[in-house]
Formats: C-alpha cells, structure tokens, sequence
C-alpha cells in the first residue's frame, strides 16, 4: 500500500514541500507520496479524520488551518499547543492523530546556521507578530535568548504574543511600534534581526532599518521567495551575515519527515531537491 501524506491549506501556490518530501521517500525507500489537497474550510474535519485511516502517515498543515486543525486531531504537543499552531500532524500506529510545530524548532535550525552561535543569551528583535512569528518568538525564548523585542504594525498583535508566553518569557519580552524611538536602541543592542512578515514577499519594502544594527549582527528572513528581499541585501551591502528563509524550510520538512517515517538525516536530499525551486523567482507554482 502506498501511504500518504497530505499538506492542508489554501491557496497552495508553492511546491517546495511536495518536491522535498517525495524526493526524500524516494532516496529512504519508503513506498509513499506526499500530496497538495487543497481544500475550502467546509472541507477541514472530514480531511484530518480520513488521515486515520492506515493509508496515511500524517498530514502537514498550512494557511489558513494551523489553529483549526489543532482542535481537529487527539492530541497537540506541548510545544504547538504553547504556540497556537499545528504545522504537521503525525498518525501513531493506533490511527490516533498526534499535532506538532516544526516551524519552531526548524527555525531554530536555521538561525543558528545563520548565526554561527547558539540563540541562547542572544538579543533579537522580531518583526512580525502573525503565524510564523508566535514559532520565532517561542523558539528563542525557549532556546534562552536574553531578549526578544517584537515590533509589529498592528500592536494589539505583538501584545497578544507577549501575553501569550508572558509565562516563559519572565520578563525577557517586549513589544514596540515600528516608530517608536527605542526600536533604533534595540537593534542597536540586537545580536539577530529577524523578519517574521510577509513584506519583501508580498509588499515591497523591508520591516527593519538594517543602518541601525551592529556590525556584528546577523539578519534572517523567514521570506525564501524571492531568495533575496531588500531587507537581506541592504543587510549584505552592509556587510552582516544575513540568511532567507530556505534553511528553515528545509529543516522545518526534515524535522517532519522524521516524524513520518522515523527516518532522519534528510535534510541534504531535500535541500538539493528543492535548490532549483529556491533558484527560481518565478517558483511558486
Ligand atoms: P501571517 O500570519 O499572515 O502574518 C503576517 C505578518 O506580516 C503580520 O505580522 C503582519 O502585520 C505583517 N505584515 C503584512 N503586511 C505588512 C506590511 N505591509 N507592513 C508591515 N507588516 C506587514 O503570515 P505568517 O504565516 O506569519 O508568515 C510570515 C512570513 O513567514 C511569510 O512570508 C511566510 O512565507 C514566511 N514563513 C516562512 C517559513 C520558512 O520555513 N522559511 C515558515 C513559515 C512562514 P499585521 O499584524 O500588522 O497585519
């Protein structure tokens, strides 16, 4: 029997994930297909309740339906109950739906490439307070960063974060308006900037004034399409280390798969499996 795996969202413009994960069941030998369903919200219950069945191995889970899906399976993992968010369900052997959060931990991953140093102690500041940002925003603060700045458009946002892990943060987390005077103090003080938003993707622009930070900073965008926003090149023209979002991709699928399959270490097939994709501007398709 052929098993599968299918990603929930909608729209599904990328197919970044598709191709990493059936390149990675083929390089394991593992008989089995990851598959886009793309369905409308009427459609969510009935989808993660056929994942119980023993075709499936489990589910990933995108916009719109990361929270929805989470009161959907048995259980949620501390980690994606803590976040809000359910990015991969897995299937335990008794049919039983188990929800987690690999974007964190895959962030995480990332960063810290990017970085050359572990988070903890670190200083950041986060722009963004949606989806992506709630797993930036709990992984430094679990991985032990000794601040988190959140600066979002939308301030009621930021503050729902900080209300949100008030009780990890023990007093390591603030929030900020974009205009406010101390942002400039706070990224001078910041060891990593990261854009948690959709600008540089969807907006033009960038979410964080790159002159502010200290040379020895390193930027990092959650954005992987187009490969470098004007965030990452001014921050390349000044000469920081500065890295997209592609890492987090890739180690947010492997993180997954291993869930899946009990198979690890494929981040090396999926990341030379997804490079043209990541090469290509116009990949969204
Ligand atoms: P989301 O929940 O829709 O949140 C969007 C965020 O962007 C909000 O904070 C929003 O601010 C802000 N924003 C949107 N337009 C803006 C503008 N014109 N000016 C200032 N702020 C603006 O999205 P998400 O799921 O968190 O995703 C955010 C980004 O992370 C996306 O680009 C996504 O592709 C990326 N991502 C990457 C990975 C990876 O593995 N690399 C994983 C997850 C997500 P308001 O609150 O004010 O609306």
């Amino acid at each position: 029997m052929t098993r599968r795996v299918a990603l929930l969202g909608r729209p599904l413009k990328r197919r970044h994930s598709v191709v990493m994960h059936n390149a990675a069941f083929e390089v394991a030998g593992i008989d089995a297909r990851y598959e886009l369903l793309e369905i409308e919200p009427d459609a969510v219950a009935g989808a993660v309740a056929e994942a119980r069945g023993s075709d499936f191995l489990g589910l990933g889970v995108t916009a719109p339906y990361k929270r929805v899906v989470a009161d959907l399976v048995d259980e949620v993992e501390p980690d994606a109950a803590a976040i809000g968010a359910v990015n991969n369900v897995v299937r335990a052997s008794d049919g039983r739906l188990v929800g987690f959060n690999s974007d964190g931990p895959g962030f995480r991953v990332g960063v810290e490439r990017a970085m050359g140093r572990s988070l903890d102690g670190a200083a950041v500041v986060v722009a963004g307070a949606g989806g992506a940002a709630h797993a930036v925003v709990h992984a430094c603060l679990t991985a032990g960063a000794g601040r988190v700045v959140i600066v979002n458009r939308t301030l009621s946002s930021a503050h729902a974060i900080a209300d949100r892990f008030a009780g990890i943060a023990r007093g390591r987390l603030e929030v900020m308006a974009p205009d406010s005077s101390r942002v400039v103090a706070a990224l001078a003080d910041a060891d990593l900037a990261v854009n948690a938003t959709t600008v540089g993707m969807i907006d033009p622009g960038s979410t964080l004034d790159v002159a502010a930070l200290s040379p020895s900073a390193t930027v990092f965008d959650l954005v992987y399409v187009p490969a470098e926003t004007p965030l990452l090149r001014a921050a390349r023209v000044r000469g920081l280390r500065a890295a997209n979002g592609s890492e987090m991709l890739i180690a947010q699928a492997a993180i997954a798969f291993e869930r899946w399959t009990g198979v690890g270490g494929m981040d090396g097939v999926m990341r030379a499996a997804v490079a043209p994709l990541l090469a290509d501007p116009h990949a969204s398709a």
